[in-house]
């Protein structure tokens, strides 16, 4: 006999172990109820255990399990890539599946490649894009995700982003800087001609949940167009109502990625991803070079399925809209009165509050002291930013208006215990 623990690899955000949960509460063993500005990182959409989703789930568990997707196809599949369809931008008609963000956006970077014929991805300074050792090298949220695993992917280069806050500039300032930085490091590092794809989030998540400004977007679009480069929107933070629109990309108006990624909130908790792009740019993956065991697994597509009923039945991407404007005017409010805030912002139920110290410098230790201070107020949170100095707040789509109040009332608190 002999016993196991769980990896020292993994660190926690709060000692909270759940019993069970529902919509935006999670009961813990401790008894306490929990309101849950977290979602799972962004990924519990229509709130813990939203009984379609858990209905749809079990009758597919009495059907069939696993049904291997590149040996037979399923019926939820088939479902969710139609459903999935009335979503997606305009043009982007072919759709892969894989199970987590990460393996999409490899799955992304690998057809890019295919298809350009050509090694490099430019990405943007706080990006974050996964955990695998590829999708590791593309982020660039904190040296955390990378250090000491070196040799990292080849090809990969960064380029600033228009943090306009960091650089206390407007954000017409801060934009006109990146994208100047960009056509610089065209000019002196990484030729347009061999660069196969920019990658960016619509909303920099582990980043710091920091909006990417549409004329940035708009920036990149015109050089992709011009230099023959694919515009990859990684979108599985911030996509799927997160933002108060069913895509975050879509608060650019105009804007269409050549390929588009999803995850996290596509199936409330259930392991699904997803890129989508033009059937014609999809063709040039060659049958086989995308594929995976589990990827498109029934169950979480059915999960899918129902999620997507679900968000649809019941508004829940105006529901964002609304309660992330309370989130964020509740949030503005509250910042005169705590000097560590430096910044408050957001989109939709994405809101990220950056603390500082006396000299302006990022505050770490504000933020964790914030972030830990919220739990003994039943209120569980996240830090981000490459400097850790953002607490961010995640509600499920479902939030209602009084559970809103209700967090921020526990922000608040939390905020006066850990800052005074
Ligand atoms: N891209 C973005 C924007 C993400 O937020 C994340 C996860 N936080 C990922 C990719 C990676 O997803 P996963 O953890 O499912 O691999």
């Amino acid at each position: 006999m002999s016993s196991a623990t769980l990896s020292p690899a993994l660190k926690q955000a709060t000692p909270v172990v759940v019993d069970h949960a529902k919509g935006s509460w999670i009961h813990g063993t401790d008894g306490i109820d929990y309101l849950d500005f977290t979602t799972g990182i962004g990924v519990t959409s229509t709130g813990h255990c939203h009984p379609k989703v858990v209905t749809a789930a079990q009758e597919q568990c009495g059907k069939i399990i696993h049904a291997q997707y590149t040996t037979v196809m399923h019926k939820p599949l088939l479902e969710l890539t139609d459903k999935l369809g009335e979503h997606l931008p305009a043009g982007l008609d072919s759709v892969f599946y894989a199970n987590s963000g990460s393996e999409a956006v490899e799955a992304s970077v690998r057809l890019a490649r295919m298809a350009t014929e050509r090694p490099n991805i430019v990405v943007f300074q706080g990006g974050f894009h996964g955990r695998t050792v590829a999708a590791a090298t593309l982020t660039t949220a904190g040296t955390k995700f990378s250090a000491g695993f070196s040799p990292l992917m080849g090809g990969v280069h960064m380029a600033p982003f228009p943090y306009a806050y960091r650089y206390g500039w407007d954000e017409a300032t801060a934009v006109a800087f990146a994208l100047r930085e960009l056509d610089y490091l065209f000019a002196s590092r990484v030729a347009p001609n061999d660069t196969a794809a920019f990658l960016i989030e619509p909303v920099l998540g582990d980043g710091g949940y920091l909006p990417t400004p549409p004329a940035f977007l708009a920036g990149l679009r015109e050089r992709a167009d011009k230099h023959g480069i694919i515009l990859i929107l990684d979108e599985v933070q911030a996509g799927v109502g997160r933002t108060g629109k069913f895509w975050g990309h879509q608060h650019s108006e105009g804007l269409i990625p050549d390929i588009l990624i999803t995850a996290k909130g596509i199936a409330s908790g259930f392991p699904i991803s997803a890129i989508a792009a033009p059937t014609s740019l999809m063709a040039k993956a060659w049958p086989g070079s995308q594929g995976g065991t589990y990827g498109g697994n029934a169950v979480a597509a059915a999960a899918g399925v129902a999620t997507l009923q679900v968000i649809a039945e019941e508004n829940l991407v105006e529901n964002a809209r609304i309660r992330g404007d309370q989130m964020l005017r509740g949030l503005s409010e509250l910042a005169p009165k705590f000097p560590q805030i430096g910044d408050v912002r957001g989109l939709g139920l994405m809101a990220g509050i950056e603390f500082i110290d006396g000299d302006g410098k990022p505050d770490a230790v504000a933020a964790a002291a914030v972030q830990q201070a919220a739990i003994p107020e039943k209120l569980l949170t996240l830090t981000c930013g490459p400097m850790g100095n953002v607490v961010r707040l995640i509600p499920a789509l479902v939030v209602t208006e009084e559970e809103m109040a209700t967090g921020l009332n526990r922000f608040e608190a939390a905020l006066t215990a850990a800052l005074g």
